[in-house]
């Protein structure tokens, strides 16, 4: 049921907030070492691995000290960021309490925006988009599930599925239209090598033409077989001016599955090898079954998101005897729908948050819309406020993921926050908690 009202919490901070010490200085202290060696070990990790991918790029060995320097210098940088915001909370909480005299369920969320909007200050400039985006993503997912816990909204079942199908429809529309896409072009260019670049508008950059490889008596034979099947006149596109691809239609949409679905089993295989390493050492024979259970859905969605956009556009092309960028809507929307072979609700929310950015700065650079100072920074401290004040108050309504992040982040403390106190405002903040203790006071 929900409960309109909310109260106002007379308690002290200690017994609801930080019950594990008595002293709010204290409790936030606790605090600093498991921050900072969460903080930099996820950051060592992850620019760790982006530096070896660019070590390709070292010519010289200044330039490897320059990129040595950068990966420290970034990685405390970043460490700063994420450590600052958990050390701040805690006070941010605790000064709202004692100037308010209560604590409350409104008041809180912009207690906590006075640690999430110095926290973005301290990053690089160039990861606060990337970050405000990832954060506005959580942030609409809480909000989501807080509105059908609330009952004014109803979960649509297959909901994600319809949000990727509409902005994979916006997506291939754009890509007939233009090929000049300076935002977001990583995912302008995964799109495009899903449905190949005959079904995009021609590239207005010159292609540079690939040097010839030394190849081995194997290949030369293997590449010669290929060349006489292309020469196929039952394979050729010769007789239809409309339809661009270089095979006859049917070819080309099976050669669009096959390529994608053996690359979506290839990138399935390659993660499953990498994330799950030791489940393949001990028990094998599992690592393995999960492997061919889960082993074809990416092939599967990757491979029919081709497909039907191939076919929808050569049929479209076919019957109307023409072609237009109008064609990318209908293609993109149906080939959408694939996703129901690999579901996930991150994933559309990403790309459809992905979209509507690019919209706004393609339209920013029109002079359309207003360049909003600071509006990425803005963004973040606002939605992680709202996916903070979640973590604290009502933690069912997060992804169970980013909750457990927070409570590594914190050294576990942040499941010792008394949540029964907190029922009172009518969201079941304890829901999780059904076997809470009450941690020893510290003083
Ligand atoms: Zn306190
Ligand atoms: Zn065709």
């Amino acid at each position: 049921m929900p409960v309109q009202s909310r109260p106002i919490l007379p308690y002290q901070c200690n017994q609801v907030i930080h019950p594990w010490h008595e002293s709010c200085i204290g409790a936030a202290c606790s605090l600093t070492k498991p921050l900072f060696k969460e903080s930099f070990r996820i950051y060592c990790a992850l620019y760790a691995i982006a530096g070896l991918i660019r070590l390709r790029k070292v010519k010289t060995l200044k330039q490897l000290r320059q990129r040595l320097i950068g990966f420290v210098l970034e990685t405390v940088q970043s460490t700063m960021f994420l450590a600052v915001q958990g050390l701040f909370f805690l006070p941010t909480c605790c000064g709202g309490r004692k100037i308010f005299g209560h604590i409350s369920y409104y008041k809180l969320y912009f207690q906590i925006i006075f640690c999430t909007l110095p926290g973005i200050f301290i990053e690089r400039k160039q990861r606060r988009g990337a970050l405000a985006l990832y954060m506005t993503n959580l942030a609409v997912e809480v909000l989501f599930k807080m509105a059908v816990h609330r009952n004014l909204l109803t979960p649509l079942h297959n909901g994600e599925i319809l949000i990727f199908a509409i902005a994979s429809s916006i997506y291939t529309f754009i890509l007939k239209t233009t090929s000049d896409h300076k935002h977001n072009s990583l995912l302008f260019s995964v799109i495009k090598s899903l449905i190949g670049k005959e079904e995009c508008a021609p590239s207005l950059s010159i292609e540079l033409i690939p040097k010839s490889k030394e190849k081995s008596v194997f290949f030369t034979l293997f590449y010669k077989y290929i060349k006489i099947i292309k020469h196929w006149p039952l394979i050729q596109n010769k007789n239809h001016p409309i339809c661009n691809h270089k095979y006859h239609c049917f070819i080309h949409v099976l050669l669009g599955f096959l390529k994608r679905f053996l690359a979506g089993i290839l990138i399935q295989m390659i993660l499953h090898f990498t994330t799950s390493p030791i489940q393949f050492l001990q028990h094998p024979i599992l690592f393995f079954s999960t492997l061919y259970k889960k082993g074809f859905n990416l092939g599967k969605f990757l491979g029919f998101y081709s497909a039907i956009y191939r076919l929808t556009s050569c049929l479209l092309r076919n019957i109307l005897k023409y072609d237009r960028p109008e064609h990318g809507l209908i293609a993109g929307y149906l080939a959408g729908f694939s996703m129901i072979f690999y579901k996930s609700s991150t994933l559309a929310m990403y790309i459809m948050g992905k979209l509507l950015e690019s919209i706004y700065f393609k339209c920013a650079h029109d002079g359309k819309v207003p360049i909003i100072p600071y509006f990425d920074s803005i963004l973040y401290a606002l939605s992680t406020a709202l996916v903070l004040h979640a973590a604290v108050v009502e933690p069912q309504a997060m992804r169970p993921a980013y909750y457990k992040f927070i409570e590594r982040l914190t050294g576990g403390y942040f499941s010792q926050v008394d949540r029964r106190m907190m029922d009172c405002y009518g969201v079941c903040s304890s829901k999780l908690f059904p076997n809470y203790k009450l941690p020893l006071m510290k003083k």
